[in-house]
């Protein structure tokens, strides 16, 4: 299996310069090779393939225009083809409904928030025995490797971020994972808007404390950049603060993600969710982008990790009404506005809380052998045996 595993990079102030040599040469090739396929739809004419594009990239690098592109590894702008024909592939995919629609691909801009090149094997890059990490025609880079590589990584992107950051990150395989020892644990995790996720065994999971005050920097430098006057100098430091803020807040939540996945996997033989696409009612277009993202993140590591350990992992379709049903006796009860976080079952008489009866109601979807205890806050009331009613009830007799 393979996994992707980053590193902060330090380059020197020249090899910033070059860097940003080879990111805006890729973005060139990129958006070169995407108007020549753009000319061509826009004419009518057949898909132009990416061997031809190839050429096309070789030819222009003995134009005047374009000679540049020598100066950068060629095999970051054949790399930078490689992702325009993911884009589209994505993208057609989308179309044939093989996966998410999305868009059809977009011209790179220097504005992006990131910037970034792939070197693989044939460009040469290396690991010196000094720690750095040598890419070709750019240097030595200072790396802060704060994990072990499990083995010799194949290729490796350098990302800049909207923080001004460095970041080179390698796709390592794997290989054969140990397992971890197996468990009888089984749960069902229902993502919240009022917890983070709610666990069928009743407990609630709220985003930890270090997420939270990153939020709070983030809402705050945001505050101050909304008072800086447009074009200022001060606007310009401002925005700075909050792109920083912002990288700090992703980073909190994907450290988050990973202790809470790690976890969910290690305690349980079997871990189901629901398919986050049920979730997109009743908010505003931001505070959903936001949430989907994180909870998408969070869900694609538990589906890994699961792989990697041997552990099942599940994900219920988005037509299973979970919040309708009740947990304990099965009985569709309809649906119940989101305010409503307590709720009677009108058949069994059940008083459910509303999220961990959808976490049950995941779990049980899924198969999962789960008990809907941790749902009730009361259990039904057992209606009393007929020959009882009317009669006190006498303490059983002690055995003797
Ligand atoms: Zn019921």
């Amino acid at each position: 299996m393979q996994l992707r595993y980053s590193f902060r990079v330090y380059p020197t102030p020249g090899q910033q310069q070059s860097l940003a040599r080879a990111f805006g040469c890729a973005r060139v090739v990129y958006n070169d090779a995407l108007r020549v396929r753009e000319v061509a739809r826009k004419a009518g004419e057949p898909f132009v393939p990416s061997a031809v594009l190839s050429k096309q990239l070789t030819a222009a690098k003995k134009t005047d225009e374009r000679v540049w592109l020598s100066e950068v590894s060629s095999v970051v702008l054949q790399q930078s083809l490689r992702d325009l024909d993911t884009a589209y592939r994505n993208f057609f995919d989308g179309l044939k409904g093989k996966r998410p629609k999305m868009g059809p691909p977009r011209f790179k801009s220097r504005k992006d928030n990131r910037q970034s090149i792939r070197f693989t094997a044939n460009a040469n890059w290396r690991i010196t025995t000094g720690g750095k990490l040598r890419l070709p025609k750019i240097g030595d880079v200072r790396v802060k490797w704060s994990r072990q590589l499990p083995s010799a990584p194949r290729t490796v992107t350098v990302v800049k971020d909207a923080a001004g950051r460095y970041f080179a990150s390698f796709v390592v395989d794997t290989g054969d994972e140990t397992s971890l020892p197996e468990t009888d644990g089984q749960v069902g995790v229902d993502l919240g808007l009022t917890h983070f996720a709610i666990l069928s065994d009743g407990t609630k999971i709220d985003s930890p404390r270090f997420l939270r005050r990153a939020e709070k920097k983030l809402k705050r430098a945001q505050q101050n950049l909304s008072r800086k006057q447009k074009g200022s100098r001060n606007r310009g430091k401002a925005r700075i603060k909050v792109a920083r803020a912002h990288a700090k807040v992703a980073d909190a939540r994907r450290e988050f993600h990973h202790q809470l996945s790690t976890k969910l996997i290690r305690e349980n033989q079997a871990v189901a969710v629901e398919d986050l696409a049920v979730k997109g009612l009743a908010r505003t277009r931001l505070a959903k982008s936001v949430q989907d993202a994180g909870w998408a993140q969070f869900v694609s590591m538990l589906e890994y990790k699961a792989a990697r350990y041997g552990r099942t992992f599940t994900r219920i379709g988005r037509f299973e009404p979970t919040s309708q049903v009740c947990s304990v006796c099965g009985v569709k009860d309809g649906p119940k506005p989101l305010n409503v976080r307590v709720w009677t079952c009108g058949a069994c008489g059940a008083v459910l809380d509303r999220d961990i009866n959808a976490a049950v109601n995941v779990a049980k979807a899924a198969g999962l052998a789960v008990t809907a205890c941790g749902a009730q806050i009361r259990p039904a009331p057992v209606p009393a045996q007929r020959r009882e009613t009317g009669t006190h009830r006498r303490p059983a007799p002690v055995g003797q």
